[in-house]
């Protein structure tokens, strides 16, 4: 999954604003981070970062780290939920490893572009929908609209993507 992710962020902000955006950001694409920086090193194993027990360490570390800098315990778990709301979201989309050895599972939504879109499209809807919630103000229904615009339009790309070039890597 891709711009997705931002509308579970989206969403759990609009559930918890006294969370950062920019914190569920970082939290949202997680095993994404450290796939990326793990394929960038070389490791062949870098999808195991999206595998249930690599996430559940994240999520975990996640948890502690935001809980014990602000001392609300709630949000902190809001944030690990964002983090494990990424793998989860990854099994629909794509086809990612359960644990080292054992099965792949997943959906392969990326095959059919058209299904990738509209799932990540609801998403997006959803998160800004949530999101809108947590702000004041006139501007809103124009902002949040230009801001969904965005995130569909780069969703649409990247499927546009994936439809002319079958195979791209994503590291
Ligand atoms: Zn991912």
């Amino acid at each position: 999954m891709y711009i997705g992710h931002v509308g579970a962020a989206l969403g759990a902000k609009g559930i918890r604003p006294q969370v950062g955006l920019g914190v569920l950001l970082l939290a949202t694409y997680t095993p994404d981070w450290i796939d990326a920086g793990l394929c960038l090193a070389g490791s062949p194993q870098s999808m195991l970062s999206h595998s249930v027990p690599a996430v559940a360490l994240f999520a975990l570390v996640a948890t502690l780290v935001y809980g014990l800098a602000v001392r609300d315990w709630r949000s902190a778990a809001v944030v690990g939920g964002v983090v494990v709301s990424h793998m989860l979201l990854d099994f629909i989309t794509g086809n990612k490893p359960t644990w080292p050895g054992g099965p792949m599972i997943g959906l392969r939504l990326y095959s059919i572009p058209v299904a990738d879109f509209l799932i990540e499209s609801v998403l997006i809807a959803f998160g800004v929908a949530l999101y809108r919630r947590t702000l004041p103000g006139p501007r809103l229904w124009r902002d949040t609209t230009l801001m969904a615009g965005a995130l569909l339009a780069m969703q649409l790309a990247i499927d546009i993507g994936h439809a002319v070039m079958r195979s791209v890597q994503k590291c």
